[in-house]
């Protein structure tokens, strides 16, 4: 249960500069914006104290990102390429990048240039006072449309309300995360991600970092509608029960109705009336049911549906190519804490 259960306590404890810092961005047909991201990328290098890997997931995009991703890992032993079959989306090609990031501080961002650069540096700061997830809270979002805005925005309140009360609101997938949290997250191999959820689960010491989040600065989303709904339709399903409980409230409140309903009947039959004409409140009635239990059974099987795909245990991305990695960080398709049985 995802009830109220108070934050935990945690003592900080400051820590130096990390020695390596880890940007893992996932790309999918941004061939418009890679020119923009890597002359940012190269100028905050510069004024970073410490080393910086970049690790770049091409999620199977159609353009042309991988040739010139290639073309820059060539110029640059710190730009790590990994090169996905296909698309896999988002949170799938993130986690593909993190598994291979070797950072002591690990930045998730996008490949557009949203989220201002220069917030990093705050990160780090709150990274070194102790905390092990310092996420991006946007104050605002500039050029972005009000439709984007307004779903958004119910986004995280309904998750927040309904699913997943620590989920940091108006928080997307830009933020720091420790080595250690990483390691935790790291193991949490399901097949339905939603990081954001995953990373405030494992809950180590968070804190928010407050930003205005920039128009893109060049191509367009590549979050379609469709993309979306999933991604959120992921987020609820992932992180809850709730929508099953939903549909048994859902089926009660209808029973009830049809309690009242078929009461009403029978009185009318034994006071005398003429039932008859009781035709159109049965035909409401029995539609009502039918479409209850028709979205009751439709929410089981979801669940049934994620559960097989979670049971078929498939890896969650096959990298088809790498430039300047080791393809051999392949995801662990069994939970890390079984132990090697060693024969005598
Ligand atoms: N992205 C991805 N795979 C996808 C969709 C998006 O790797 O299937 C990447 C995309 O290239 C970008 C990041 O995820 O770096 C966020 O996407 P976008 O900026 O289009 O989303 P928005 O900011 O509009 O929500
Ligand atoms: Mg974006």
């Amino acid at each position: 249960m995802n009830g109220a259960e108070p934050a935990t306590q945690h003592l900080l404890q400051p820590r130096p500069q990390p020695a390596k810092l880890s940007i893992v961005i996932p790309m999918y047909n941004e061939e418009a914006a890679a020119p923009h991201l890597r002359s940012a990328i190269q100028a905050f290098g510069r004024t970073l104290p410490n080393a910086l890997e970049l690790v770049l997931v091409n999620d199977g995009s159609t353009d042309r990102t991988l040739e010139y991703l290639a073309e820059w890992a060539a110029s640059d032993a710190a730009v790590k390429v990994l090169h996905l079959s296909r698309n896999f989306g988002h949170q799938i090609a993130t986690t593909a990048g993190l598994d291979h990031a070797t950072g002591d501080a690990i930045v998730i961002m996008d490949a557009d240039l949203q989220d201002p650069l220069s917030v990093i540096h705050q990160m780090i700061g709150r990274y070194r006072e102790g905390y092990d997830v310092v996420y991006g809270q946007r104050i605002s979002r500039a050029g972005e449309s009000a439709y984007k805005r307004f779903t958004a925005w119910a986004f995280y309140r309904i998750m927040r309300a309904m699913v997943y009360h620590r989920l940091p609101a108006d928080a997307g997938d830009f933020r720091l995360i420790s080595r250690d949290c990483l390691d935790a997250v790291a193991q949490m191999r399901e097949t339905h991600r939603f990081l954001r959820g995953m990373v405030a689960w494992v809950g180590f010491p968070q804190i928010a970092v407050r930003y205005e989040r920039q128009p893109r600065v060049a191509g367009s989303t590549k979050y379609s509608l469709h993309k979306m709904l999933a991604f959120s339709w992921t987020a609820a399903t992932s992180f809850s029960t709730l929508p099953l409980r939903l549909s048994m409230i859902l089926g009660a409140l209808i029973g009830l109705l049809g309690l009242e309903e078929g009461t009403r009947a029978l009185l009318v039959h034994f006071l005398g009336g003429y039932t008859v004409p009781g035709w159109t409140s049965l035909a409401v009635v029995v539609s009502l049911i039918g479409s209850a239990m028709l979205m009751s059974i439709g929410v089981l099987g979801e669940y049934v549906a994620k559960l097989y795909e979670q049971a078929k245990g498939r890896p969650l991305y096959i990298v088809a190519r790498t430039f300047n990695a080791d393809a051999g960080v392949l995801p662990k398709s069994e939970p890390s804490n079984i132990a090697p049985v060693h024969l005598p």
